[in-house]
């Protein structure tokens, strides 16, 4: 999609090509971004490129659980806090510390389409389980998937493709159903909780604490999205300090954030972020642009779930083939993803952190593909 983007407008001009293919943010940085990257870069510090320790730098990671303590609820020390190359890295660490081949995660649909490579390094076993007509998790249908092979549930709130929280009581629920299950099959269940998205909510919307609900549980999340810094590369992996085996656990997490190839987080990105905690960008410019699209799509007659957070609207394609309404489209030059790669079949996602002239502008190619199939 990226270089079919590219190709576009090369051919038709930037202005008249509708890109909502990806997630990369738009938005600049916030101006304290740069300002302390330039402060760090002049500064002279002993063995400011060298090698570091595993988990990543220590005063770093106190600046990070300090700013999660408060927002959690939790009290988390740096020991609990592994810096990571992005959610992503956050996710792989995870995943290879806590699978043995052939285990199993559940995973609600539509998910983030990566998680399935994530899963597969690992020799991890996806459970897909759907989610409520509003994208909301259906506990019943992931209870009913727990077996003695699972070894984690995964979530996303924010979620990719769909935009949707999970509120308070699901997580609650979802947590009970856990421990219940871990306690009748004499194992531990993890659940692990990604999300880069928890700073971009709207209309007073929060993303509650896994932490709170649930000892056995994990953060995955980057600082690609809330500071609009996705091409460095910096997140991490919060560990439950409650959590069984803890000490294990982080042992283990620490240890292959060193095998997995790109070993430890980037020094310069981990000093920047360290100084950044609570800054990040506006959710309002996301939100001007959601309520632009969803009330431009749905005037057209498009169905559509308002997304509650992230930069992302999955409505649904107005035939069941999404593959053919996204080619439709895209002879439009609007370019967006089908629903069945992220698990969501007769649906498209479209990432709305472009430009509101780009929405705008898109609205008419938008109602005109529509019309040919109505
Ligand atoms: N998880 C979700 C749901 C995402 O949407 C993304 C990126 O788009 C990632 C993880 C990976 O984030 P990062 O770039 O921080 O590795």
């Amino acid at each position: 999609m990226f270089e079919d983007g590219v190709r576009l407008k090369k051919e038709f001009g930037a202005e008249n090509v509708f890109d909502f293919s990806l997630g990369n943010p738009d938005v600049s940085p916030p101006e304290r971004f740069k300002e302390i990257l330039r402060e760090i870069v002049a500064e002279e510090m002993p063995a400011m490129h060298s090698y570091m320790p595993n988990a990543g730098y220590l005063d770093v990671r106190q600046e990070v659980a300090a700013y999660m303590s408060g927002e959690h609820g939790v009290e988390i020390a740096a020991d609990n806090i592994i810096m990571t190359c992005g959610a992503g890295g956050a996710l792989n660490v995870a995943l290879k510390t806590l699978l043995d081949p052939g285990d199993e995660v559940i995973i609600s649909t539509p998910f983030f389409v990566e998680y399935r490579f994530y899963l597969d390094n690992f020799g991890g076993v996806p459970q897909l389980v759907k989610t409520h007509d509003d994208f909301s998790l259906d506990l019943d249908i992931i209870k009913g998937a727990i077996s003695e092979r699972t070894k984690a549930v995964l979530i996303n709130s924010p979620n990719n493709p769909t935009g949707k929280v999970y509120d308070e009581d699901s997580i609650r629920a979802l947590s009970l159903i856990l421990e219940e299950k871990s306690v009748e099959l004499g194992k531990e269940i993890y659940l692990i909780s990604d999300e880069p998205y928890r700073d971009i909510v709207y209309d007073g919307v929060t993303v509650p604490s896994v932490m709170k609900s649930y000892k056995n549980s994990l953060i995955a999340t980057s600082y690609s999205k809330n500071l609009s810094i996705p091409g460095e590369r910096i997140g991490f992996l919060a560990l439950n300090p409650d959590m069984s085996d803890i000490g294990i656990i982080t042992g283990g997490a620490i240890m292959c954030n060193r095998i997995l190839g790109y070993v430890n987080a980037p020094a310069l990105m981990q000093r920047v972020i360290g100084k950044m905690q609570g800054i990040t960008v506006d959710s309002e410019l996301y939100k001007r642009r959601r309520d632009l699209l969803c009330q431009g799509l749905s005037s057209i007659g498009y169905a559509i779930e308002k997304p509650e957070g992230a930069f992302y609207l999955f409505p649904e394609t107005p035939i069941e083939d999404d593959v053919e309404f996204v080619g439709a489209l895209q002879k439009r030059n609007i370019l967006t993803v089908p629903g069945s790669g992220f698990g969501g079949p007769g649906h498209m996602r479209i990432a709305y952190c472009v430009e509101e002239s780009t929405i705008e502008n898109s609205l008419k190619g938008f109602e005109e593909t529509l019309k040919e199939y109505r």
